[in-house]
C-alpha cells in the first residue's frame, strides 16, 4: 500500500467556464509539480477531450481516470469517474444527446475548445456545455450504474449547482461513492451543518478551473494501486485503504 495524492475534478479547456491556458502540457506539469499523481479531467457535460489528456499524462507519469461533471435537468452538478475507457466514451454519447440543443455563445461563455495530442486545436465544440441535461438526478444516477463508474455530487459545501443548494438536502437512495467538497471548504464549519454526513466519505477536489487553482484541493488515499476501484475501496474503508483530505 501506499500513499497517492489525487485530485478529481479538473476542468480542460474544453469547458467555457475555463481558462485557455488549461493546455494537456499545462495542466499536467502542474499537477506534477503540485504532487499529483491521480488526476481526473471532468469537464461540463462532455468528454471530448479526455483521450488527449489521457495520453500527456500517460508522458507526465500520473494515472488518468476518465470522467465529466454531469449537470442534471435539476441543474445540480454530478462527478462521473469511469474505471473502463470505453465505457466512458459510450457514456459520453449517451450524454451528447440528452445535453439541450443549445449553440454556445463564445462571447459570453468562452470557446469549448477540443485540442489534439500537439495541443492544436481540432474544433470547437458547438453545443453549450454549460447547459443542463434533460435527465433528472434520479435517471441520470440510474444510467450511470450501467456502467462501472464512481459518482459524488460535486462541490457540496456551495450553493451553486449543487445537490445540497438545489435540494436543500441530500436523498439517502442514491448510494453516492462520495461527496464532493471545493479546496476551500472548512470541513468541521460544513460537518457541523450537514452532520449525517459525518460517516459518509468526502473527498476535496481542486475543481480547477485556471492553472493557478490546480493543488490548492486534492485527496490522499492509502491504497494498493493507483485506480479508481482502489479509490472506491478506500472511500469504503476496505481492507486497511483509507483517505485523507
Ligand atoms: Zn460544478
Ligand atoms: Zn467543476
Amino acid at each position: 500500500m501506499d500513499w497517492y495524492k489525487a485530485d478529481l475534478h479538473i476542468h480542460s479547456v474544453l469547458s467555457p467556464c475555463g481558462g485557455l491556458e488549461m493546455s494537456p502540457k499545462n495542466i499536467m506539469e502542474k499537477a506534477q509539480r503540485a504532487g499529483i499523481s491521480i488526476i481526473a479531467v471532468t469537464d461540463h457535460n462532455s468528454m471530448a477531450n479526455c483521450i488527449v489528456y489521457e495520453q500527456k499524462a500517460l508522458e507526465y507519469k500520473i494515472n488518468y481516470i476518465y470522467g465529466v461533471e454531469i449537470q442534471t435537468a435539476e441543474e445540480i452538478h454530478l462527478v462521473a469517474l469511469f474505471d473502463d475507457k470505453n465505457e466512458a466514451m459510450t457514456f459520453d454519447k449517451e450524454l451528447y444527446n440528452v445535453l439541450l440543443p443549445i449553440k454556445n455563445n463564445p462571447d459570453y461563455f468562452g470557446d469549448q475548445v477540443v485540442v489534439n495530442k500537439d495541443e492544436n486545436i481540432v474544433r470547437f465544440e458547438d453545443k453549450a456545455l454549460i447547459n443542463s441535461i434533460t435527465w433528472t438526478l434520479d435517471q441520470t444516477i440510474s444510467r450511470l450504474r450501467n456502467y462501472n463508474t464512481f459518482v459524488f455530487p460535486a462541490h457540496v459545501d456551495t450553493e451553486a449547482f449543487s445537490i445540497i443548494g438545489q435540494l436543500g438536502f441530500i436523498p439517502d437512495n442514491l448510494n453516492f461513492d462520495a461527496f464532493g467538497i471545493t479546496a476551500q471548504c472548512d470541513i468541521d464549519e460544513f460537518l457541523s451543518k450537514y452532520s449525517y454526513l459525518k460517516s459518509l466519505p468526502l473527498i476535496r477536489n481542486s475543481d480547477a478551473h485556471y492553472l493557478n487553482q490546480i493543488g490548492a484541493g486534492y485527496t490522499r488515499f492509502y491504497i494498493e494501486k493507483p485506480t479508481l476501484s482502489e479509490i472506491r475501496f478506500a472511500c469504503q474503508k476496505m481492507g486497511h485503504r483509507k483517505h485523507v483530505i
